[in-house]
Parts: C-alpha cells; sequence; structure tokens
C-alpha cells in the first residue's frame, strides 16, 4: 500500500470535530483552540504517514489515531497539569519543586487574602489611600534590626531595583569572585549590566583586597556590592573583604554598600548548630546600608525579594518607578505577612522549611525506622532495606558545604533497577522524588510531610513489586 493512498485517508478537521469524543468537549472560548490541537494532530499524522511505514493502514485506524491524540491533550488541558510531589530528596528548599512549603497559618491568610477585599492599599482607620506591604515592611524592619524595608516579586528583582536606584546612572563594584549564577538562571553579570550604568569588576576570582575597592571608588563607583557566593566556595589561596571592612571602606568614601545575602536566615541557625550562614540582623550589624534576600528559602515564606536597610535609600526604591513593576501581589503579601508573624509570635514550629532544617537527628531516625518497618510490613520478597545515616542539604543555594546530618531509608536492588524504580515512582500520583546511589534509592524523611506517608508507602511498594517482579 502507497503512501499516497494512506495521505487520503486522513481525516477533514470537521470530520475529527464531530468525533463523539471530542465534540462535547467544545466550549464557548475553546473552539477556535480545539480545531489548533485537531489540526496539529492531523499534521503530526501526516508527518509519521510520510516518515512511515509500508505497513497496511485502514482510514478508521487514521480516524481513531487523531482523535485519540486530539482527545488526550483535551484531557491535560482540562484536569490540573501542576502535579503533586512527594519531595524524599531531603533537599528542603529545592526550586524546581517551589522552595518553601507553607504552612497552615500562611495559607490560610492566603485563602482569606484570595476570597474577597483586603486593605491591600488603605488605611482603614483614616480611609486613605497607603502604600502596600507596609505591615510587611514594619515586621522585616523590627526582625532584622534595619531601619526600613521593602518587598518586591523575588531576590532577582530586589537586586535589580536596589543597583537600578542606586547606581542607574553610577557604577556599581563587585568583586571578580562573585560573579555568580544560582540556580533558576539568575545571573548575576547580566542583572548588573541592566541595572547599572557601569559594573567595575574589582580583584580577581579568587583574591579580592580592600584597595582594590578603595580603586573602584576613585573610578567612580556609587555602590559596593557584595553577594553571598551561596552555592560554591573558592578555596585555596583566597582573600576576600569582610562586610564590616567593605562598610568601612564605603563609610569612609561617602558610598553606599549593599549584600545581597540570598537566603534570608532571621532564625539565629548557628545557635542550634547549623553552620555557615550568619542571621539577617548580626549581617546588618557589620555596617551595610542595605541587604536583600529571598522570602521562599531559609526564610520559609511566599516567594518575594525583600530589602531591608537605610530609611533614605529604601524611600528612594520606593520613589523608583521601576518598583511598580516588581511589585508583588496581595497573595504573596498576605502570605509573606503571616509568615513573619509567625516569627514574630516565636511560633517558629508553623514554618515547615525551619522546621525541616532544624528537625533533629534521633527524630529523623525514628521517621526512617517508621517508614522501614511499614515497607517492610508489606512483604514484598527479597527485600534488602536498611536505614542509614545520610546528608540532607537546605538547597536553594544555602549552605551549600554544610550539609544537615540525617538518616535514610536505603532500598537495594539489582544492578539496574534502581534508576527504574525512581522514574517509576517519578510518574506516579501523586509523584514521588528520591535520591539514587549506586543501586539504591534513598528516602530522606526531611522533606516528607506527615500526611504524605501513606501515599508515600503505596507508590513505593506498587514500584517495588512491578519492577521486582519484572525480571
Ligand atoms: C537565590 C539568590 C538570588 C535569586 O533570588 P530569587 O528569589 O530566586 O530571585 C540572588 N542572590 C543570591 C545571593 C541568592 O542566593
Amino acid at each position: 500500500m502507497d503512501i499516497q493512498s494512506s495521505l487520503k485517508k486522513l481525516p477533514s478537521v470537521e470530520k475529527v470535530l464531530e468525533d463523539a469524543r471530542i465534540a462535547p468537549r467544545i466550549t464557548l472560548l475553546s473552539r477556535k483552540g480545539v480545531t489548533r490541537i485537531v489540526r496539529e494532530a492531523i499534521e503530526r499524522r501526516r508527518r509519521t504517514l510520510l516518515e512511515g511505514s509500508k505497513a497496511r493502514v485502514s482510514g478508521n485506524d487514521i480516524m481513531a489515531s487523531v482523535a485519540d491524540d486530539v482527545a488526550s491533550e483535551l484531557d491535560a488541558l482540562s484536569i490540573s497539569g501542576t502535579r503533586r510531589v512527594i519531595n524524599a530528596t531531603g533537599v528542603v528548599l529545592h526550586t524546581n519543586l517551589g522552595r518553601a512549603v507553607l504552612g497552615e497559618s500562611v495559607r490560610a491568610a492566603i485563602d482569606s487574602a484570595a476570597r474577597g477585599y483586603v486593605d491591600l492599599e488603605i488605611d482603614l482607620a483614616s480611609g486613605k489611600r497607603t502604600e502596600r506591604g507596609l505591615r510587611v515592611g514594619r515586621l522585616l524592619s523590627l526582625l532584622t534590626g534595619a531601619e526600613d524595608a521593602f518587598v518586591v516579586n523575588n531576590n532577582a528583582a530586589a537586586v535589580l531595583l536596589a543597583v537600578q536606584t542606586i547606581a542607574g546612572s553610577g557604577a556599581v563594584a563587585v568583586s571578580r569572585g562573585e560573579l555568580v549564577e544560582i540556580g533558576g538562571s539568575f545571573r548575576l553579570p547580566e542583572i548588573l549590566a541592566l541595572a547599572a550604568g557601569r559594573v567595575i569588576e574589582v580583584g580577581t576570582t579568587n583574591r579580592t583586597h580592600r584597595k582594590d575597592y578603595e580603586k573602584a571608588v576613585r573610578d567612580g563607583a556609587t555602590l559596593l556590592l557584595k553577594v553571598h557566593t551561596s552555592n560554591y566556595r573558592i578555596v585555596g589561596y583566597t582573600n576576600e573583604v569582610s562586610l564590616g571592612e567593605l562598610a568601612e571602606v564605603g563609610r569612609a568614601a561617602g558610598v553606599p554598600v549593599m549584600h545581597d545575602q540570598g537566603s534570608g536566615v532571621l532564625y539565629p541557625l548557628r545557635g542550634v548548630g547549623i553552620e555557615g550562614e550568619e542571621c539577617l540582623e548580626t549581617t546588618l550589624e557589620s555596617g551595610v546600608d542595605i541587604m536583600s534576600f529571598s522570602t521562599d528559602k531559609v526564610l520559609g515564606g511566599p516567594q518575594g525579594g525583600a530589602l531591608v536597610g537605610s530609611a533614605p535609600l529604601i524611600a528612594r526604591m520606593k520613589e523608583n518607578h521601576l518598583s511598580r513593576a516588581l511589585r508583588p501581589d496581595k497573595l504573596a503579601l498576605a502570605g509573606l505577612e503571616q509568615t513573619l508573624r509567625d516569627y514574630w509570635n516565636g511560633s517558629f514550629e508553623r514554618i515547615p522549611s525551619l522546621r525541616m532544617i532544624m528537625e533533629p537527628a534521633d527524630r529523623l531516625r525514628e521517621k526512617a525506622a517508621g517508614l522501614a518497618g511499614r515497607i517492610a510490613a508489606r512483604g514484598v520478597p527479597d527485600l534488602d532495606v536498611k536505614i542509614v545515616e545520610s546528608e540532607s542539604s537546605i538547597g536553594g543555594g544555602s549552605f551549600p558545604i554544610n550539609p544537615l546530618r540525617t538518616v535514610v531509608v536505603q532500598i537495594t536492588l539489582p544492578a539496574g533497577r534502581a534508576e527504574r524504580l525512581a522514574a517509576l515512582v517519578r510518574g506516579g500520583s501523586p509523584s514521588v522524588l528520591v535520591r539514587v546511589k549506586d543501586h539504591s534509592v534513598m528516602i530522606d524523611p526531611r522533606t516528607i510531610l506527615s500526611d504524605e506517608e501513606d501515599e508515600l508507602i503505596a507508590t513505593l511498594v506498587d514500584g517495588l513489586e512491578r519492577i521486582l517482579r519484572r525480571e
């Protein structure tokens, strides 16, 4: 059977639109879209016929396969495509998985703001118009010890706004050792090039000295920027200028100093033995004028970028028209305000990411033992399940070289099966993400929420049965 006569059997767009599975799903606003999907499906079928085998295909087969194709895309479009993921990787702030998980109090605040109207930009006592984000700014100032604070859409936006405001028609100086790329395509050199009149690179990749910044000031720097190189570290023959020293250089020259801190450590984690990053208040005490950080990393709130520090500089940023393009919406502000209120009230246990970061090893061991026991109880034959010590990471580019000690469930499988199991459970509903190491799948209880355990066990055991049965 030749290709030409197969091509003649391709159905018309109208015919597919009349198919019993397609026609009832055409709505007021979807007709044009459905027509396009049908046209694309016919075109795909045409191409496979042209490339294709000489196998005999009937007109009915072609029609059915086009309609199948269209129906499956319509299914995907009409139900939510955002899939829930059980994160068994132990990476607390996984940028690809949406970073911080929000607790009940924050979800309730977001829901309440979503449901109706809120006092976003109105002072209800006087009835007068106000700025948005005032309560968030006040809480951030009080919690970090800053004079004032301001929130935009994310930390990349915060850096853009601050640098544009202070060095838009001047120059920003930054160490060559800090021109970083951070997960999620944040490339500092690109952002600075967009924001500043001129970028003055100081020092070298491994060594930057005080005199390099002093020279940058003589060369016209109007802002000295220090970036937290959060996801890597330069070791060996190195030198960097501390924030305190940089603040001195800035003060002596009358040039503002900014620190892109990144992770937003409000709670003094160092005090609970998690080394690597100072908390925001301590960092601000070094004398920097402005600090920026994400609100959805270690801070544990919804997506946002915070700027804290000098009141006159913050005022200039608020007046910058760019801030209008970067403003957060009522949902993010309501969620962030509640997150900050939970910090203020000392209700740290309400903040899931903070709870996960601080989860003690003995509690993790208990949880791992519980999970292992439940997996064993399902009676999958010849299963090698152990509880072993391992490391989790905070993620989001924070504390990179300070992994957290954890205890995981390790399931060791015959060669090649661990990847297959990982792929299988990743395709589950909800999806389950695990770590694979050598011939083992690792389940880290740190990032598994307590109400996810039943689903996790069900998906995992189902996957194990399929993997081990198929010899
Ligand atoms: C994460 C990070 C950013 C980017 O923040 P987003 O909130 O993802 O836009 C910028 N700078 C540093 C130092 C960071 O750690």
